[in-house]
């Protein structure tokens, strides 16, 4: 592609409204522009990218025995009820009248097919896939295509007779994303996640480590644990037997509001104090202890309390609830199902609010003193606590979800008939699964990762040019002269090349240019080297020159990209 007649509108400037590099370098090297929050027109450059990144995802998915699909995004919202779906809060658009939503996912339509057409044991198994269009409304869409309200999501779904099947397709995914990443040149990681709405029994998100990124994960330097903050576990010691009493008494605690207030106050360490929060789940109550200051995590709560959604309590629910405002309330006397935190198991001589303003009871021993406690982990888990395998001191870090796999089970199977007859004519269910990449965010991520100050350094395997042909100055015959013969040489070797030709560009504008484009290999063609029949040659994620004959460039760069 000639640069004079490429639509690629770079700027300058860092673009405000963008604030983490993939976003600032994507509106820089004209690479897309939002067309409203979350919606993002894809420029060629862009394009190309994607549609790298998808043809080896395409590789790698027929490499297991996939086979692609197109289905439709906009779907009859009655099929989203019979799962039971029609409620998340992810559709962005329903047509009322007629009863048609954008589907957010495609484990309803797989379905729909699969009951229609898997009839027998011989018809399984079976692995499906597409590479199509997404839509979610996503409540608060920043960093740029990272979290796009429509995006571009390869899903796909294994259908098999038994569950060691399903762990089979399961494996065979978790080995194609690893294929897939390591080909598209990401340094990722993989770490245990949450089933979360989607239900199902196992599931392993595909992480890549980014300052910006939305997602906290815990890892283990030593034994390389690694987990979603959703799920991840520490081996932080449990609270244990504190200063025993015959049974709970109280304490008068005027004023004191916060866990560090009462521990200061009764000169005790935090692990003697449970902290009471109370939570409605339906219209039923639920209080959640936990130690200290230890935080509350909605993802293991919610996987604690089972289906339905729930919210925590507002103060004038907490005082009809237990008579007390949030700082005094306790475990005891409480009318409701009480959630204590692992750490709790077995405790005692613990410190509690006595629902009852300005006392607190201590003490307490949860087993003897109060009835029906279930305990769960429900904590989530701090920067250097110890590893629960090694002991060694864990890292909380940000990362950007790529891609996720779940053991979906039967639940779709279930809600959608999805049945097959078995060698002895037994009607059974089919065990599903469900796997997921971010076509955008393989993009985002790879420019996160890699980029200098001056722009994007592309891995070879997603860059849109292998090359880029710097003419440095065309009103000189002979540039204009070597720069074409590289060109069509390139062209000739099968390496994608970009040429900037531009007439009414300062040599000073185009090598910005071609740094902030970031192809991997930059051919400048400028006199000095031609006086020597040389050009030179760039390595854009070093830096190095190297100089080459004018017939040799072609040759030496094709050397070079496959090198990288
Ligand atoms: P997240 O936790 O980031 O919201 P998710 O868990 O809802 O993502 P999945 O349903 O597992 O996402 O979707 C599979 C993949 O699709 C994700 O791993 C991610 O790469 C991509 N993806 C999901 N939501 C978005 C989005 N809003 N914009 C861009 N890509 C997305
Ligand atoms: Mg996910």
């Amino acid at each position: 592609m000639r640069v004079s007649k490429a639509f690629l509108p770079t700027v300058k400037e860092i673009p405000a409204d963008a604030t983490i590099p993939s976003h600032q370098l994507m509106l820089r090297a004209g690479m897309m522009r939002q067309l409203t929050a979350g919606v993002y027109a894809y420029l060629p450059m862009m394009y190309k990218a994607m549609m790298k990144a998808m043809q080896i995802i395409r590789e790698e998915m027929n490499a297991i025995g996939g086979q692609e699909f197109h289905l439709p995004a906009l779907n009859p919202e009655s099929l989203w009820v019979q799962t039971g779906r029609r409620n998340i809060p992810n559709f962005i658009l329903s047509i009322k009248e007629r009863d048609l939503v954008l589907a957010p996912t495609h484990e309803e339509v797989i379905g729909w097919i699969a009951s229609m057409h898997i009839q027998s044991y011989k018809d399984l198994p079976q692995t499906w896939y597409q590479i199509q269009t997404k839509f979610r409304n996503e409540p608060r869409p920043r960093s740029g295509v990272l979290r796009g309200r429509q995006f571009t999501m390869k899903d796909s779904y294994s259908l098999d007779r038994t569950w060691e099947d399903l762990d089979k397709s399961y494996d065979a995914h978790a080995e194609a994303y690893r294929n897939i990443f390591t080909r598209c040149g990401l340094k990722f990681f993989v770490v245990g996640a949450s089933s979360g709405a989607m239900g199902g029994t196992g599931s392993q998100e595909f992480m890549v480590e980014a300052e910006h990124g939305e997602d906290t994960v815990g890892m283990c330097d030593g034994c390389g644990y690694a987990a979603n903050m959703e799920i991840a576990t520490s081996g932080i010691s449990p609270a244990g037997k504190g200063n025993d009493k015959p049974k709970p008494v109280e304490i008068q605690t005027p004023g004191v509001k916060t866990i560090d207030d009462l521990a200061a106050f009764l000169k005790v360490p935090h692990e003697r104090l449970a902290k009471s929060r109370v939570y409605i789940q339906g219209k039923k109550p639920v209080l959640v202890l936990t130690v200290g200051n230890d935080q509350v995590n909605e993802s293991k709560l919610g996987a604690a309390l089972g289906n339905g959604e729930f919210h925590a309590a507002d103060p004038e629910t907490l005082l009809r609830l237990t008579g007390a405002d949030a700082g005094s309330i306790g475990p005891i006397g409480f009318n409701g199902r009480i959630i204590a935190d692992k750490r709790l198991e077995g405790a005692s001589g613990l410190i509690s609010g006595a629902n009852k303003n300005d006392y607190h009871l201590g003490g307490i021993d949860l087993l003897r003193d109060v009835q029906g406690v279930e305990y769960k982990d429900v904590r989530t888990i701090e920067n250097g606590e110890p590893c629960a395998t090694c002991g060694k001191p864990l890292r909380i870090a940000n990362a950007i979800e790529l891609g996720h796999i779940f053991k979906l089970g039967t639940k779709y199977s279930d809600a959608l008939n999805i049945r097959y007859l078995d060698e002895n004519g037994q009607s059974q269910v089919v065990i599903m699964g469900s796997y997921g990449i971010g076509v955008e965010r393989i993009i985002a991520c790879a420019l996160e990762q890699s980029h200098d100050a001056n722009g994007i350094i592309w891995p070879a395997a997603l860059a849109p040019y292998d090359a880029h042909v710097v003419a440095v100055n065309m009103n000189n015959k002979e540039i204009v002269l070597a720069a074409n013969q590289v060109y069509n040489a390139l062209k000739a070797a099968g390496v994608v090349a970009l040429l900037d030709d531009r007439a009414t560009v300062s040599p000073g504008f185009k090598f910005k240019d071609a740094d902030l484009l970031g192809m991997p290999i930059q051919v400048i063609v400028g006199e000095k080297g031609l006086k020597n029949g040389q050009l030179e040659l760039k390595i854009r994620r070093t830096g190095e020159r190297i100089m080459v004959p004018v017939s040799e460039a072609a040759s030496k760069v094709k050397e070079l990209v496959s090198a990288l």
